[in-house]
């Protein structure tokens, strides 16, 4: 969206001009998949599909939010006075969230304000158009009230937002990828120290396709959990005899060598995905650096077979767009992204063979699933950020 559309939009719904404007990406994930939660490595990258936010400060204490995605909700208005969770108010409560806990913070949200937002990133789809909302009502926040608070404690704020707020148990990769990325860089991220890396993000002529199921992520949440507790359990398990604080502590020898300690046979397999993915995220970047990019695809395959075999987060959507993928002439990798059951996979494509990659793969999902999956080509884009100033 262009900036002189998104105050052209803001004027049109609240009738006055809009003090500055946002824009927050959303991501996609190389490799490094539910490792977040495990105390492993993650390797995301922020894109250019994101959210766009339009915002003036109010005098009184009224917060009024429109979503050209959410027509049909209109104008919600809620009180800075009562920021709880509640179903009626619709996609606000993610907004209501971040307000509420960056003031538990200590910082002074001294107005109401009205704020304008439009996405083109496809909810519900995997590439975090939650988290990218979150981050954005974080830096509108920021601008409007002169906040003096870090990127990290708005990345921390959002995660907060989803977990204890909206109720989704999700790790920080989301909220971080979405609030440090940058141009042309992937982000290695501990996801225990939170120490992290800037990695250049050099495909030579080749380019991400992300391929949407078009499935939304039905059961995602309540499957997301057991699979967080049947790692919980693994670990706590593997910890009456070893010395460790997450799975992301373990190599894949040691792991072998302890796993007769698990008590429950998918349990087992939980935990070799957390651990085997770990051990492919830091191959994955080492990949990268020296420009192999050919292992980096495998690297990626083997991601989406350890998802497919040993995490089960996968489904024949995944699996039909992924495989069909691995087929095509010109592709050095692909596998499912984000939190898996629907969602979106990503394929390293050679940029003259994207258009045959598409029709192919179309045309096979087609086939097997019945209806249309879509195409975009990612383009990778620095973190949540002011468009204008106030
Ligand atoms: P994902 O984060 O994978 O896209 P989620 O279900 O976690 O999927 O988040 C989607 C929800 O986030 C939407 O249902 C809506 O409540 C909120 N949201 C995301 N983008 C927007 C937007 N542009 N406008 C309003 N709400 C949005
Ligand atoms: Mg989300």
């Amino acid at each position: 969206m262009k900036t002189e559309e998104l105050k052209h939009a803001f004027y049109t719904t609240f009738g006055e001009e809009a003090d500055a404007l946002f824009f927050s990406p959303g991501r996609i994930n190389l490799i490094g998949e539910h490792t977040d939660y495990n105390g492993g490595h993650v390797f995301p990258a922020a894109i250019t599909l994101g959210t766009y936010g339009a915002a003036k400060k109010r005098s009184d204490r009224t917060l009024r939010f429109y979503s050209a995605n959410f027509e049909e909700a209109g104008i919600i208005e809620v009180s800075l006075d009562h920021l709880t969770f509640d179903k009626a108010d619709s996609w606000t409560n993610y907004a209501k969230g971040v307000l509420k806990f960056l003031q538990e913070a200590g910082h002074r949200i001294d107005s109401g304000m009205d704020v304008f937002i439009y996405g083109n990133i496809p909810n519900g789809s995997g590439l975090s158009s939650s988290a990218s909302l979150e981050l954005l009502i974080g830096i509108i926040a920021e601008e409007l009230f002169d906040l003096e608070v870090t990127r990290l404690d708005l990345v921390k704020i959002g995660k907060q937002t989803e977990n204890d707020f909206i109720g989704v148990n999700s790790g920080i990769m989301d909220q971080f990828a979405i609030g440090m990325g940058a141009d042309n860089k992937a982000i290695y991220l501990d996801t225990n120290t939170l120490d992290y890396d800037l990695v250049p993000l050099d495909l030579g002529d080749n380019v991400i396709v992300i391929m949407n199921t078009n499935k939304r992520r039905e059961l995602a949440d309540s499957k997301y959990n057991e699979r967080r507790s049947e790692c919980e359990t693994a670990l706590s398990e593997l910890q009456t005899k070893l010395a460790i604080k997450t799975l992301g502590d373990l190599d894949l020898e040691t792991f072998d060598e302890y796993s007769y300690l698990i008590k429950e046979e998918n349990r087992i397999k939980r935990a070799r995905h957390a651990v085997s993915e770990n051990q492919r995220t830091l191959e994955a970047r080492k990949a990268l650096e020296a420009g192999n990019l050919e292992r980096f695809g495998r690297l990626m395959n083997a991601s989406h077979v350890s998802l497919e075999h040993d995490y089960e987060v996968t489904g024949l959507e995944l699996d039909t767009l992924v495989h069909t993928a691995w087929q095509q002439e010109g592709v050095l990798g692909a596998r499912m992204t984000g939190a898996g059951f629907g969602g979106c996979g990503i394929a390293i494509v050679k940029k003259d063979k994207v258009e045959d990659f598409k029709t192919a793969v179309g045309k096979r999902y087609v086939e097997v699933v019945g209806y249309a999956p879509d195409f975009y080509v990612a383009e990778i884009a620095s973190g949540s950020k002011v468009l204008s100033h106030k």
